[in-house]
């Protein structure tokens, strides 16, 4: 008997419940979530070895559980979709998921994915505390989870392609991230080559983080090469 925890993301109630007699009589322990904000709810308290998402959830797109679940964990992501579109599961598989099932789909194939993708998954990471919810540093502090900023306890407002930059380079804080990486990330793969849209963005975020923003203490620039966010405060 395997002990892997398995979220499963769906709102469809027959589904779900025949996937969870199936998944519970192979060994897995198995936690539902009908809507996104529920599963990224579970998703940080459960600690799940793997997640199953359906991509049309009622209160949000899949996509965006795929999105905001790998600003903070690495954990393989399978999608169970009826949408069967090729652009569809590039999007998905660019955006982090690991697999990708169309509905309806053959038992045992999904159970053989979920065994491939658990194998393939990086065992140190298990625990959830692998990629950290908080980045901190210099009374600048980053929730993954929340989505929030603050300065020194006091909320900074972003919009959201401004927080998607600040969470990149947070995330790989003390590395520098070049221009294609951070517009990768932020854009997809279908960025424009030219990285002006994000020097724009890089001059609101200075703005609105930096107390003098020709001379930063949280997001430097390596001309011609990309930004640096300064060290995470926890693990230096
Ligand atoms: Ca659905």
């Amino acid at each position: 008997m395997n002990k892997f925890n398995v979220l499963l993301i769906e709102d469809e109630k027959n589904i779900c419940n025949f996937l969870s007699k199936t998944l519970s009589s192979q060994g897995y322990r198995v936690s539902c979530a009908s809507t996104g904000n529920e599963a990224l709810s579970l998703a940080t308290s459960l600690c799940p070895d793997i997640l199953l998402l359906d991509l049309g959830l009622p209160d949000m797109d899949g996509m965006e559980v795929i999105q905001r679940f790998r600003t903070w964990s690495n954990r393989p992501i399978i999608v169970v979709s009826a949408r069967t579109l090729e652009n569809d599961k590039v999007r998905a598989l660019d955006a982090g998921a690991d697999d990708y099932l169309t509905k309806p789909f053959g038992i045992y194939e999904l159970m053989a994915r979920i065994r491939t993708s658990l194998r393939h998954s990086n065992p140190s990471a298990t625990n959830c505390n692998t990629l950290p919810h908080l980045y901190r540093a210099k009374g600048l502090e980053i929730d993954f989870f929340k989505r929030t900023i603050t300065i020194d306890r006091q909320p900074v407002h972003l919009t959201p392609i401004e927080y998607k930059i600040v969470a990149f380079l947070a995330q790989n804080s003390g590395k520098v991230m070049t221009y294609s990486a951070v517009m990768n990330s932020v854009w997809g793969p279908y960025a424009e080559s030219d990285n002006k849209i994000l020097r724009v963005n890089m001059a609101n975020i200075r703005r609105k983080l930096e107390k003098n923003p020709a001379e930063p203490i949280y997001i430097f620039t390596e001309v011609g090469v990309g930004y640096r966010m300064t060290d995470d405060e926890d693990t230096i």
